[in-house]
């Protein structure tokens, strides 16, 4: 949860306001309706406040005085203002608020979304390769009041350097013509290794042929910028490609993951495995499907079936580090390991069942109870395994549930 110091006397805009806030949970917001106020709050809370979103015409401040106040405790700060002049906006950028939004219904969404995004950028980190260091400086100017963590490098190799060495970095902006290895070079090197969801590139250069930007994306940059270029301009192309890269990175997500419990989902799940098996070695695997899940849904609602699976899943993550776990569909849930044999994966499975018993996941409702059938060997379709574990499964069932059943050891 952030604190946000809101300085607004409009009560048609604060109303706005606190409707948009009432919306949020992660920002809390303080209001204050004049500079005296606000004068106050910032001495009294200074270190507790994330950033201020500010009205640029108060009544004891018609002229803007607020963004001084408000800068001088290093708040980011968000102005808000009814009028549009492009020479204050210019002048505003330069001494480091963070973006000046005219008051418009769209408009407080927008204000609030760029609260949030300082919030991230607080963990974002960013690499600005270029060997102009006015040019590093400028763009270093323009980024920092959004909170970024920001390295700089001034050449190619040295960007290569620093990016081998500091594997978390987000996003690169790195211009065309640098001794050494030049941007290009650089960013057809890079996107050879590392996907679009583990490093944003923005390519950067003062040559005015236009075919550069065509070339630099199709190296693999994700966006482009020619130099000169507005503050808002570069703020706007960084904001927009982290937006983008957060919804590759949670569409990647989705089609991995079941939503409900995290697990790998049946397509993952497989396709892991399916790895597993191109060693052609004999593997363990088990099919395990709770018993009786149907009688929870049907006397505890569907809430506590849902916080049933989800304890569930989150207890085999914990019990079984040494092998793949899967959620196949509905209550039914499958493990391989290279690494166990059929004999200790049905003893950690026992093991799991006893300590699973003792867990709750919804007042009054049953223990919760599962059967499993283990197998052992190679194949080299997945499915031709868990067919056989199913088998096995389908035995514990019918001999009564709530156990394991491993194959036959041969006699002798
Ligand atoms: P058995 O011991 O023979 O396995 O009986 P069972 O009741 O566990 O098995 P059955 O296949 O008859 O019922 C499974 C139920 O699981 C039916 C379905 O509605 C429910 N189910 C499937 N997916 C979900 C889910 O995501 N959430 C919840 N709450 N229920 C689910
Ligand atoms: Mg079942
Ligand atoms: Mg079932």
């Amino acid at each position: 949860m952030q604190t946000i110091l809101v300085i607004e006397d409009s009560p048609l805009v604060l109303k706005v306001l606190q409707h948009q806030f009432q919306q949020e949970s992660e920002l809390q917001p303080i209001f204050c309706a004049s500079l005296a106020e606000a004068e106050v709050v910032l001495e009294t809370f200074a270190g507790q406040l994330f950033a201020a979103l500010v009205d640029l015409h108060l009544p004891d401040a018609p002229n803007g005085e607020v963004v001084d106040l408000v800068l001088r405790y290093h708040l980011p700060t968000v102005v808000l203002t009814a009028t549009y002049d492009e020479q204050r906006r210019d002048e505003l950028l330069l001494k480091g608020v963070v973006d000046y939004v005219l008051k418009e219904s769209h408009s407080y969404t927008y204000a609030l979304r760029l609260l949030h995004r300082l919030e991230r950028n607080r963990h974002i980190k960013l690499l600005i390769a270029d060997d102009s260091a006015a040019t590093r400086n400028f763009i270093r100017r323009i980024l920092t009041p959004h909170l970024y963590q920001i390295v700089e490098a001034d050449d190619g190799l040295e960007a290569l350097r620093i990016l081998q060495e500091q594997p978390d970095l987000d996003l690169l902006l790195v211009d065309h013509t640098m001794p050494g290895l030049s941007g290009f070079e650089l960013v057809k090197r890079l996107r050879h290794e590392l996907k679009r969801t583990e490093l944003i590139i923005l390519g950067l250069s003062a040559d005015g042929k236009g075919s550069l930007s065509a070339q630099f994306i199709k190296q693999g940059a994700d966006d482009f910028l020619r130099k000169p270029f507005y503050p808002e301009e570069l703020n706007c192309r960084v904001m927009h490609a982290l937006d983008r890269r957060d919804l590759l990175r949670a569409l990647e997500r989705a089609a991995l993951f079941d939503s409900l419990t995290g697990l790998l989902n049946r397509r993952a799940f497989t396709e892991q495995c399916q790895q597993v098996l191109r060693k052609k070695r004999p593997v363990a695997v088990a099919m395990l499907d709770l018993d009786h899940f149907k009688r929870i849904n049907d006397q505890f609602g569907h809430a506590s079936g849902d916080a049933a699976l989800l304890t569930f899943a989150n207890a085999l993550r914990k019990a079984f580090p040494q092998a793949l776990q899967g959620r196949l569909g509905g209550e039914e849930f499958a493990l391989l390991s290279p690494l166990l044999s059929a004999e200790q994966l049905s003893q950690q499975l026992d093991r799991f069942r006893a300590q699973l018993a003792g867990l709750s996941y919804s007042p009054g409702a049953p223990p919760l109870s599962f059967s499993a059938g283990v197998y052992q060997g190679w194949d080299e379709k997945l499915e031709t395994l868990l067919r056989l574990a199913d088998d096995n499964l389908y035995q514990a069932k019918a001999d009564g549930r709530g156990r394991t059943v491993q194959p036959v050891q041969a006699p002798g």
